[in-house]
């Protein structure tokens, strides 16, 4: 309860770069231009998968990753960062890392990259849900202290659509098959939640596979919305 009152506390106040401590200067996403200068940006330079927000690296319509996942219920993936080297630290730290102060710099990068994609006003964020036995132990949900952030920076609503009713965690490592059959059922739209005819925009930490996303997606799509969008902290690349 005391580590939980620290971080509740590191909330207020200015932050340090999270990646070296330095001072930073506020308005830079609170990395130091350094540090901000070598984290894993998606190339935006080159051309994009629809699937998951990477680099395209086929010849064909979606990249390596998402050829080999069922095809991909929305409309279109985002993400801002490969899932490598300090991005995997960083979300290491907001998940296990009691720092949930993290999501207001984190956030911020989904915010910048929203602003540039430029996809209206009308939207309504729904974060992913973390099962209730990894959210107590953890006290938050990463992706909803995202969500908040990005929200309120870009004046969106933040509706936590989604409920977890499972506690078991789906293994990244399963075949495609054995993740679709461990997923099913694992969530349920929240009764009274209204979202026919808007434009969703699914948020969570990072994409792995894309099943849990998928999973959620689809029931989001029995709410008959507008259009339903993704976007992720950190994509994972393609294992060579
Ligand atoms: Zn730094
Ligand atoms: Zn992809």
């Amino acid at each position: 309860m005391k580590k939980f009152f620290i971080s509740l506390f590191k909330l207020l106040l200015p932050l340090p770069c999270p990646l070296c401590g330095a001072e930073t200067e506020r308005g830079f996403n609170s990395f130091c231009p350094e540090c901000y200068k070598q984290l894993p940006f998606i190339d935006e330079n080159q051309p994009e998968c629809p699937g998951c927000g990477g680099v395209l690296d086929s010849a064909l319509a979606v990249c390596s990753l998402c050829l080999n996942e069922n095809e991909r219920p929305w409309l279109r993936g985002y993400s801002v960062l490969e899932y490598r080297d300090s991005a995997r630290k960083l979300v290491g730290m907001l998940k296990y890392g009691n720092s949930p102060e993290l999501a207001r710099q984190l956030g911020g990068l989904i915010a910048d990259k929203l602003q540039k994609l430029d996809l209206g006003t009308d939207m309504v964020i729904v974060p992913v849900p973390l099962n209730l036995r990894r959210r107590l132990s953890r006290g938050y949900n990463q992706s909803q202290l995202l969500a908040k952030v990005v929200g309120k920076r870009l004046r969106l609503p933040v509706v936590n659509a989604v409920k977890r009713t499972g506690n078991r965690s789906v293994q990244a490592r399963r075949s495609r098959t054995e993740r679709h059959r461990e997923l099913r059922g694992l969530f349920s739209l929240r009764s009274g939640v209204q979202l026919a005819d808007k434009h969703i925009l699914l948020l969570d930490d990072v994409l792995t596979t894309g099943a849990t996303l998928s999973a959620v997606s689809r029931e989001l799509l029995k709410s008959k919305p507008a259009s339903l969008r993704v976007i992720t902290l950190a994509r994972t690349p393609r294992k060579v």
